[in-house]
């Protein structure tokens, strides 16, 4: 399998996770130690296990990544958590711009940029998500709406060291449908064309790109197999370290 761009598995909790959690980074690590997996491996838990999971992944390949940033650093923005705050706290990523929050909280293009740019000010990696509805599928729009959000949700100063793509059709999200492997590949290569384009070769050819959306053990091969597939976002399935290992075993 193609291992540049570098491949990374990343698996996004969600507001799902406590102490007790841990234990599955326990496991993961213990599951990893001396495979040859051709991928980097990420848990992106809700923020204030960040800490905690850090420590429960230390000697080990597992990163520890966040969820959302704010745009700003400090300030008067109560409930918030700035990336200094994650940096701090033991993040190297931050996922911006998942469709949970671009619907939850009227999240835009704009604002997913303001936050990748934050994120990248403190030297966190921003996993920046796109995502086409049912509707928009249906209506043939696809391609055009992904161009749209990347456009718009990339920041100046993008790279392969600071910046991933997830490409996650909202419609896959947590529904056990997944896109076929011919339509991941299609949506895939159009983000590389678009970035190269926007980039350059050296730089928008090595930024992976994720595919995400019910990602599990039995489909992870054949998606990761898929044209500019570098990696997944899993939700779901990476709660467990036996269904998160069985997708990051599509890497062996
Ligand atoms: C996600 O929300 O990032 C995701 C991919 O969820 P799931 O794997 O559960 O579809």
């Amino acid at each position: 399998m193609a291992n540049s761009p570098r491949p990374l598995v990343a698996g996004n909790w969600k507001m799902n996770g406590v102490n007790a959690s841990l234990d599955e980074i326990y496991k993961l690590a213990d599951k990893l130690k001396g495979g040859a997996y051709d991928c980097n491996v990420m848990i992106c838990p809700p923020a204030t296990i960040i800490r905690a999971a850090k420590k429960a992944a230390d000697g080990s390949r597992i990163e520890i990544g966040a969820q959302d940033c704010h745009t700003q650093q400090s300030g008067a923005h109560t409930g918030d958590l700035s990336a200094a705050i994650l940096k701090d706290a033991g993040a190297s990523a931050v996922i911006v711009g998942h469709s949970e929050r671009r619907a939850d909280h009227g999240e835009t293009d704009e604002l997913v940029k303001q936050k990748a740019a934050a994120a990248h000010s403190q030297g966190l990696v921003a996993i920046i998500c796109v995502g086409e509805t049912l509707e928009q599928r249906k209506a043939g729009e696809t391609l055009e709406v992904i161009s749209g959000q990347v456009a718009g949700s990339m920041p100046e100063g993008c790279n392969a060291q600071n910046t991933v793509i997830a490409y996650e059709p909202v419609w896959a999200i947590g529904s056990g449908l997944t896109p076929t492997v011919e339509e991941v590949a299609e949506v895939h290569t159009h983000i590389r064309k678009d970035i190269t384009s926007a980039l350059g070769d050296a730089i928008g050819g090595e930024i992976a790109l994720l595919y995400g959306g019910s990602v599990k053990p039995t489909n992870a091969e054949e998606l990761m197999a898929a044209a500019n597939v570098n990696g997944a976002l899993v939700g779901g399935a990476s709660l467990k370290a036996d269904d998160f290992f069985g997708i990051i075993q599509a890497y062996e």
